[in-house]
């Protein structure tokens, strides 16, 4: 195992593996054919990975534009001196439409106020702001409906402040192979997007498919695919690992700040829900806890790797630290389990050794996905960079 030194103010940190992180974007990018655009999404901080670092790498490696969700994770990336596209996967208050203008960010477009609102402050700045206009083909999240569509671009095309850039919908089953619901998303974006053309109005860039639909459905990826989960590294769901190897990004990493050999009969800690129950039990504390994005749900139910072995998190998690229990006799017949001392690195997520605990592995134990884990650990830890 590659040991990092740990940020100097604290004993935790999230190990962002950019090389692992380009060998994944351009794994995707191989899989486009020739001129179909790669839109990277670092929305959320790139799902926790840190976004300008990422997108930094993922430019080296291929992106041709970038997603965020709010205005200011774009202009966070602006400000970072990212020239590529980036556009807003939502349509955000329209006191926000100057930030947009001055920050080259396009949004995503379903209602005439906010785009006339976007044509105006584009128009008084002297230029033209483009944006995307996102169709609610089924999933009921965002977006105009199919039937409205095209009424909406005739109201707001004659703006000079204006441009159509893309044209883009988001599937919610792009994950299940010969979904019926998938089908019928696909053809009512389809079809809207004829509408639209046979009236004389240009798409832009048609887009729809994220991870699991650039891995699954190749037939729609039409001019660009918006990859956001395989980039670092997870599978979006279970169908689609075997589809391409990707590589982790993120492993969550502590050091041990104290052990102890308590009595039997002790408890640990808040509601002292574990209580050492023999002699030879060490137990250690970590400076990892639920504001990191350790969920509390998963106390007394998880395990931590130390020195290549797995051992059980013990007593429920607190806000900033946990602790953990070694049954330093647990083997003694034959190896004896080595005693944890002060210092030592401790893995919540990635591999030490042999052993590997994966985002998945502790996304089933909360009953969430991947996505979350990964989001949860990327609010307060230290990044470091390798
Ligand atoms: C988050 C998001 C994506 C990326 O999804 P992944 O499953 O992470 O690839 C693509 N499109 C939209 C609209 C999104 O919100």
């Amino acid at each position: 195992m590659v040991v990092i030194a740990s940020p100097d103010d604290r004993w935790s940190w999230i190990e962002i593996d950019l090389s692992a992180l380009r060998r994944n974007t351009t794994a995707f990018k191989r899989r486009l054919e020739r001129g179909v655009q790669m839109m990277c999404v670092v929305k959320a901080d790139a799902y926790g990975h840190g976004a300008v670092r990422c997108a930094n790498a993922m430019h080296a490696a291929g992106a041709d534009q970038f997603a965020v969700a709010t205005v200011r994770e774009g202009v966070e990336l602006r400000r970072a001196g990212i020239e590529l596209p980036i556009l807003i996967l939502s349509q955000p208050p329209v006191e926000s439409v100057q930030t947009l203008v001055e920050h080259d960010l396009m949004p995503c477009v379903f209602e005439a106020d906010f785009a006339l609102a976007l044509g105006e402050a584009a128009a008084a700045a002297g230029t033209v702001a483009k944006y995307h206009l996102i169709v609610d083909s089924g999933m009921t999240r965002i977006g105009v409906l199919p039937a409205d569509a095209l009424e909406l671009r005739r109201a707001i095309d004659f703006h000079r402040g204006l441009e159509c850039a893309g044209t883009l919908t988001h599937f919610a089953t792009a994950d299940v192979p010969d979904d019926r619901d998938f089908a019928l998303q696909l053809n009512r974006f389809h079809s809207t997007c004829q509408a639209i053309r046979d009236a004389g109005l240009d798409c832009g860039l048609v887009h729809c498919d994220n991870t699991p639909g650039t891995l699954l459905h190749p037939e729609c990826h039409f001019d660009m695919c918006r990859v956001g989960i395989g980039l670092y590294g997870l599978d979006a769901a279970e169908t689609t690992r075997s589809a391409l190897a990707l590589e982790p990004v993120m492993s969550v990493r502590s050091r041990v700040t104290r052990v102890v050999y308590p009595e039997v009969g002790a408890g640990v800690g808040y509601g002292m829900t574990y209580r050492v129950p023999k002699r030879n039990i060490q137990v250690a504390t970590v400076p990892i806890g639920y504001a990191d994005g350790l969920s509390r749900t998963l106390s007394n139910n998880m395990d931590v790797l130390v020195g290549g072995r797995r051992q059980p998190q013990v007593g429920n998690i607190c806000m900033d630290q946990f602790m953990f229990a070694v049954d330093v006799n647990a083997n003694r017949t034959c190896c004896p389990v080595p005693e944890v001392h002060v210092g030592d690195v401790v893995t919540l997520i990635g591999a030490d050794g042999n052993e590997q605990i994966s985002a998945d592995e502790m996304a089933r134990l909360r009953g969430t996905i991947n996505y979350e884990i990964v989001c949860n650990f990327g609010q307060r830890l230290e990044k470091i960079y390798v």
